[in-house]
């Protein structure tokens, strides 16, 4: 009987992610999955990062994380999303081409020492005096662990809807995992249903591309890795369409045949990527909504119409799809649909991933609650770091939501539960000014070399980075220029005779990096890539003390008690989502309300600021 470290179930985006994670640092590693092919696979939409998402890359990836390095291979369209805005809500995205993804991910996989690949479905874990000891194959085989972590995405029980028509699955192409859904249901953990959905495939060939908008990436473009230069596939623009009232008009008259609306999906689904259903339903209104037509990869002619998931019939589907401008003669490849699947309550998780009932037992991914490759790759690095540390007697990896995004989404998941699936972003972040993508790398790749989960090529080049860093940061702070020169390359500070260091004036707005290389001509000796990261650091230095302080006045105010009929419906400014769960649920205090799913910093100060005016009325009397 083969006997490992970790066995890690499931490969796709947790699995992977955890396999390496566990393997980087000493774990002998067995990655078991029901198809060694379809590793890598992307279930749905064909990109990756974004906002909140690519900060979650960057993370992973300053952890010598896979994700961000096999990304920036596949990509074949780089933007920054919110380049006008602040660098801490910037955020990476890549269009990806699947196959070179999945090439490069299996290269990436074959390389790293200490894992093997098992292919196979699990269908039991075994479970000895102290906790999980391996798990069992559906073919009778027992593979040995000393811990084991599940990342079995959207296949337990998993069930595909198309209109009225319902059938066994985990993803178009895929069998559900029924017997590892029935055991673990059987452990008597906590579950629930949950789904989600995807849009039409579309024959790129059969699209009049003259009739839509173009979409090209960036000129500059910026890598999901902290260690990729630029692309290497060839770039491609995409195009852009929209729905109109005719395409709205055919939803509405079959909405009652869509699986969601028709009463065949009992599951949640996420509110933040609605189908083409919930936008007419919710937003009836609006005359068209935006479809971005995205190519699957360089040679495959699939495009992905981002932007109109359905689970309507399939006769439905071609019709609407066939109203939107460009799209008239369009030929569906695949017909959308919903997947309804298992999850687990991950408030039955520690910090570290485990599972607390089960010694030895991890999830990642999907099957916390979570939708999405990002969400899923993070949460599969913590558990197979900690998989690894239970395995060998390592310290656990443990992240914060002061020190990463990563730290966030574990915090979220595991003290707050979730009621809907479960997907990032910045303004989940109390701390979202120090926790950018462009310094994921200094937050984390210490951490990581630490703990042992980051290798010597990273290393050395984060050193060397860092060194730079130091030197460029140092000689700005030691540059004290007096105002009259500052107003000599055009920087407009008081004439108060009081000087102020290069870096303080770099941090001011309008303050260009070559003005200030005219005043500390060596900063000219650092590259683009320093200069640009000091000018950032320069940027927020004087908004990071103030966020500090921000954020333990809200935390000394956290035990402030709310009366039992404080009116959130009063409340303006207040989101009607959160007014209706803050109604639902009538925290005590303000801890208990921070807790609520989906609340933000924004929404806590707030209710902070009417309990105290509604105290000092209450004085006044
Ligand atoms: P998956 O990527 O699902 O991988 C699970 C892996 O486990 C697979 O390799 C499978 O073969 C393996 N496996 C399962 N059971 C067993 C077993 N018993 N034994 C061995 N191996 C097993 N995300 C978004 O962000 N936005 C969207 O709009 C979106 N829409 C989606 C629509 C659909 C239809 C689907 C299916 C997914 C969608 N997603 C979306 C979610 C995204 O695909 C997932 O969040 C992500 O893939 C989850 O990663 P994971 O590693 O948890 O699981």
């Amino acid at each position: 009987m083969k006997h490992y470290d970790v066995i890690v179930v499931g490969g796709g985006h947790a699995g992977v992610e955890a396999a390496c994670a566990a393997a980087r640092r000493g774990a002998n590693t067995a990655l078991v999955t029901m198809k060694r092919d379809t590793i890598g696979v992307m279930s749905c939409n064909p990109a990756m990062g974004g906002l909140g998402k690519g900060h979650l890359i960057r993370e992973i990836d300053a952890l010598d994380g896979i994700m961000g390095r096999v990304a920036d291979a596949a990509g074949i369209q780089f933007r920054l999303l919110n380049r006008s805005k602040g660098p801490a809500v910037q955020g990476p995205r890549a269009q990806i081409d699947r196959s070179i993804y999945r090439r490069k991910m299996h290269a990436i996989l074959g390389a790293q020492p200490g894992l093997d690949i098992v292919e196979g479905e699990v269908s039991a874990l075994r479970l000895g005096a102290e906790g999980v000891s391996g798990v069992t194959l559906v073919s009778g085989v027992t593979v040995l662990a000393r811990a084991v972590v599940v990342t079995a995405g959207t296949f337990l029980n998993g069930v595909i809807h198309i209109g009225d028509k319902r059938r066994q699955g985990g993803r178009a192409g895929d069998p559900a995992s029924v017997g590892l859904g029935q055991y673990l249901a059987g452990l008597g953990l906590r579950c629930g249903r949950l789904k989600t959905g995807t849009p039409p495939r579309l024959d790129g060939r059969t699209i009049d591309w003259s009739q839509v908008e173009t979409q090209a990436g960036d000129d500059a473009p910026v890598m999901l890795s902290f260690l990729t230069t630029g692309p290497t596939a060839r770039q491609v623009s995409c195009g852009v369409t929209a729905t109109n009232a005719q395409t709205h008009d055919i939803v509405r008259k079959n909405i009652g045949r869509s699986a969601m609306y028709g009463g065949h999906v009992e599951g949640i689904g996420p509110r933040y990527c609605p189908s083409i259903e919930d936008k007419v339903v919710r937003f009836g209104d609006k005359d068209g909504h935006q479809v971005y037509l995205e190519p699957e990869g360089l040679e495959d002619d699939t495009v992905y119409p981002n932007g109109i998931s359905t689970s309507l019939p399939a006769e439905v589907q071609e019709q609407y799809v066939r109203t939107i401008k460009g799209l008239e003669h369009a030929c569906i490849l695949q017909p959308g649909y919903a997947i309804e699947y298992d999850f687990f309550d991950p408030r039955g998780l520690s910090a570290d991933l485990s599972v607390i009932a089960q010694p030895g037992l991890f999830f990642a991914g999907q099957i916390n609650g979570t939708t999405g490759y990002e969400e899923a790759a993070a949460q599969g690095l913590v558990a197979g770091l900690n998989a690894a540390a239970k395995a060998l007697d390592l310290a656990p990896a443990e992240f914060g939501r002061s020190d990463s995004y990563i730290g966030v989404l574990i915090d979220d998941l595991t003290t707050r539960g979730v009621t809907e699936p479960y997907r990032m972003f910045t303004s989940r972040a109390e701390f979202r000014l120090s926790l950018r993508a462009d310094n994921a790398d200094q937050r984390l790749t210490p951490l990581g070399r630490h703990i042992g989960c980051v290798g010597d090529v990273r290393w050395e080049k984060f050193s060397a980075k860092v060194e730079k860093l130091d030197r460029a940061t140092f000689a700005l702070k030691a540059a004290q220029i007096r105002p009259k020169d500052a107003h000599s390359v055009g920087i407009e500070v008081s004439q108060d005779g009081q000087k102020k260091s290069a870096f303080a004036l770099l941090g001011m707005s309008g303050v260009t990096k070559s003005q200030i290389c005219t005043l500390v001509p060596e900063l000219r000796d650092f590259d683009q890539t320093i200069q640009l990261q000091v000018a950032i650091e320069a940027l927020y230095a004087p908004y990071q003390d103030r966020q500090n302080a921000d954020v333990l006045a809200l935390r000394k105010e956290e035990a402030h008690r709310i009366p039992a009929n404080f009116d959130y419906k009063a409340l303006s400014g207040l989101s009607s989502e959160l007014k209706a769960k803050l109604q639902a649920v009538r925290p005590d205090n303000l801890a208990q309300a921070g807790r609520i799913e989906g609340m933000t910093p924004a929404a806590l100060t707030l209710i902070l600021a009417c309990l105290r005016g509604g105290q000092r009325l209450h004085a006044r009397k």
